[in-house]
C-alpha cells in the first residue's frame, strides 16, 4: 500500500462517550486484517502535555517508551494493538502553539503575521501526517479530544476539513461518535442531539462519513434510517455502540455491526475476516475464571477509576492469564493507620502500593507495607510504592526511625530515598522527570529473574527520586536485596525480601507495558503468588478446623 489512509474520530453531544475505545477497537479490527494501524490523540487543552495535570483533572498520565507523558487513551491503544506508541501519538494545543511560537522566534515565518489559520492549522496537519509519512503505517486513526462545537476544538475540525479536501475522499474519512439518549418517561430513544451535533460539524464544513451511536438500548431499524436520512450518511454507516460489560468486548461488537467493512469500503481498501483468535481466547479466559483472588490497591486517588487505569487493566490481563478473577479492593492510604491496618488488610491475598507524588497519604502506605511484610502477604510496590517499602524497612527493620524520602522531608536524618543527582538543578516541572524506557540488569536467584527470564530488561519510568545507594549495603545486610540495577548509573530498579513469601518493589511502571497479547510477567507472577497464598492459607485454616 502506498498512500496512508486517515480516519478521524470526532465526538458529539457529550464527552466521555469512549472515543478512545472505539478508535482502539476499530484499529484492532483493521490490524487483525493485516493493516498496519496506529492511533493518535489530539487534545485541545493548553497544557503542553498531561504530565503536570493532577489525576483528579485528567486521570492517569500514561508514559511511552520514548518518554512522552500522554493521555490515558494511549494506554488503551497499546493494550489493544500491542504496538508501542510514541511522542507523535499525542499532541495537545499547548504543544502546537509552543512549536509555532518557537518557529516565530526563530524567524521562520519571514515577517508574516502568525495566525490560527493557516499557521496553527498547518501545524496540526503536519502533526497528523508525521505518523503517516513515517512509512510504518497503512492507516492512521486520529482521535480528536473534546466535543464538536467547543471553541477549543475549532482549529482541529478546520484542520480535518482541509485534510479531507487535500487528501481526497477515499484517503480521509470522519467517524462521528454521538449519544442516543433514552428518555425513560417517554420510553423513547432520541436522535435530535445527534442531528444537531452532525449539523454543528457541517457548519465547519465537515461531513461525517460514519456515525457511531452510543446507546443503552438496541437501535431499531427505523431509527437508524431516520439517522441516516437526517445526517447524510448511508444506513449501513449508522453503527450502534451498545454499553458493554467490558471494554474488551467492543471490537467484537463493532465487528458485528460491520464498522470495519464500512470504513474499509469508504477508504477503497479490501476487507477480509479479521483474525481475532488470540483476542477471543483472552476474552474466553477473562469471562470464565476458575478461581478468584482479592488484591488491595493502596493509593490516594482510589475513588477515581481513571487514576490507576493501567494498573487495573494489567490485573485484568494477568487475571485472564492465571484464569482467575482479580477483585480489586481500593483502600485509601490517608485512612490507613497502625490501628486499622489489620482490619483493612488481613483478608487480602496480595497488596499493591501505588505510584504517587507528594506527602498526602504516605504514612498509610508505609503502614500497609509493614503489615504485609510482617504477615507474609504478597506485595508489589510500584515507584512511590517501592520507595515506601524501602522507608518502611529502614525504619522498622534497620531501626532508622527517621528514615524518609527527601520528597517528603528535605531535612530527614536518613534520606534513604533521595533526589536523583541529575534532577538537582532542574527547576521546570513539565517533562523533566526521568521518563521512558531505561535498562535494568537483573540479579540471578531473584524473583525478578524468574519472572522476566532475562538478564536485561527495559521498563518505563516516571520519577525524580531514587533509592539512596549510600544506604544500600546496610539495607542489604538487613535482608532487603537490590535485585535490579541500571547498568550505567547503578540506580536501584528492583528490591526484594528473599525471606518473605513474595515481596517485590519496582522503581519503574510495569503496568504501562501490559497488553492483551502480552500480559505483563510481573503482574502475572504477582497474581499467581496471591493465588498460592490464598490456597496455602485456606489449607492452613482447614487443618485448624
Ligand atoms: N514521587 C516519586 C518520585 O518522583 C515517585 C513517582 C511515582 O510514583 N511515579 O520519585
Amino acid at each position: 500500500m502506498t498512500t496512508t489512509k486517515y480516519i478521524f474520530v470526532t465526538g458529539g453531544v457529550t464527552s466521555s462517550l469512549g472515543k478512545g475505545i472505539i478508535a482502539a477497537s476499530l484499529a484492532k479490527l483493521l490490524q487483525a486484517q493485516g493493516y498496519r494501524t496506529t492511533i493518535q490523540k489530539l487534545d485541545p487543552y493548553i497544557n503542553v502535555d498531561p504530565g503536570t495535570l493532577n489525576p483528579y483533572e485528567h486521570g492517569e498520565c500514561y508514559v511511552t517508551d520514548d518518554g512522552a507523558e500522554t493521555d490515558l487513551d494511549l494506554g488503551h491503544y497499546e493494550r489493544f494493538l500491542n504496538v508501542p506508541t510514541s511522542q507523535s501519538n499525542n499532541v495537545t494545543t499547548g504543544r502546537i502553539y509552543q512549536s509555532v511560537i518557537e518557529k516565530e522566534r526563530r524567524g521562520e515565518f519571514l515577517g508574516k503575521t502568525v495566525q490560527v489559520i493557516p499557521h496553527i492549522t498547518d501545524e496540526i496537519k503536519h502533526r497528523v501526517q508525521i505518523l503517516g509519512k513515517s512509512g510504518d503505517y497503512d492507516i492512521v486513526i486520529t482521535e480528536i479530544g473534546g466535543t464538536v462545537g467547543d471553541i477549543e476544538s475549532l482549529p482541529y475540525v478546520e484542520a480535518v476539513r482541509q485534510l479531507k479536501w487535500e487528501l481526497g475522499e477515499s484517503n480521509a474519512i470522519v467517524i462521528h461518535l454521538t449519544l442516543i439518549p433514552y428518555l425513560s418517561a417517554a420510553g423513547e430513544l432520541k436522535t435530535k442531539p445527534t442531528q444537531h451535533s452532525v449539523k454543528t460539524l457541517m457548519e465547519s464544513g465537515v461531513m461525517a462519513d460514519v456515525l457511531v451511536c452510543r446507546t443503552e438500548h438496541e437501535l431499531p431499524e427505523d431509527l437508524r434510517d431516520k439517522l441516516a436520512k437526517f445526517c447524510n450518511v448511508r444506513p449501513e454507516a449508522v453503527i450502534q455502540s451498545i454499553d458493554a460489560s467490558t471494554i474488551y468486548d467492543v471490537p467484537n461488537l463493532m465487528l458485528d455491526q460491520g464498522l470495519d467493512t464500512v470504513v474499509l469500503k469508504k477508504l477503497g481498501l479490501d476487507s477480509s475476516e479479521p483474525d481475532l483468535t488470540q483476542w477471543n481466547q483472552f476474552l474466553e479466559r477473562h469471562k470464565n475464571p476458575i478461581g478468584e483472588v482479592t488484591i488491595g490497591l493502596i493509593g490516594k486517588y482510589v475513588e477515581l477509576q481513571d487514576s490507576y487505569k493501567s494498573i487495573l487493566e494489567a490485573f485484568i490481563h494477568a487475571g485472564a492469564e492465571n484464569e482467575v478473577k482479580v477483585h480489586i479492593e481500593s483502600i485509601h492510604s490517608e485512612h490507613l493507620t497502625s490501628k486499622n491496618a489489620a482490619k483493612k488488610l488481613k483478608h487480602l491475598h496480595g497488596v499493591l502500593v501505588a505510584p504517587g507524588f507528594g506527602e498526602r497519604g504516605i504514612e498509610g502506605k508505609i503502614e500497609a507495607v509493614k503489615y504485609v511484610r510482617e504477615h507474609n502477604i504478597p506485595f508489589l510496590g510500584i515507584c512511590l510504592g517501592m520507595q515506601m517499602a524501602v522507608i518502611e524497612y529502614s525504619r522498622n527493620v534497620l531501626g532508622l526511625k527517621e528514615a524518609n524520602s527527601t520528597e517528603m522531608d528535605e531535612t530527614t536524618a536518613h534520606p534513604v530515598i533521595d533526589l536523583m543527582a541529575s534532577q538537582k538543578d532542574i527547576v521546570d516541572k513539565g517533562g523533566t522527570m526521568r521518563l521512558g524506557a531505561w535498562d535494568c540488569d537483573i540479579a540471578n536467584d531473584s524473583i525478578a529473574s524468574e519472572v522476566y527470564k532475562s538478564h536485561t530488561i527495559k521498563e518505563r519510568h516516571r520519577h525524580r527520586y531514587e533509592f539512596n545507594n549510600a544506604y544500600k549495603s546496610q539495607i542489604e545486610e538487613a535482608g532487603m536485596k537490590a535485585t535490579g540495577l541500571n547498568p550505567e548509573t547503578g540506580l536501584v530498579e528492583i528490591i526484594e525480601i528473599p525471606s518473605h513469601n513474595w515481596f517485590v518493589g519496582v522503581q519503574y511502571h510495569p503496568e504501562y507495558k501490559s497488553t492483551v497479547a502480552n500480559p505483563h510477567p510481573l503482574f502475572v507472577a504477582f497474581v499467581k503468588a496471591a493465588l498460592n497464598f490464598k490456597t496455602k492459607n485456606n489449607s492452613v485454616s482447614m487443618a485448624q478446623n
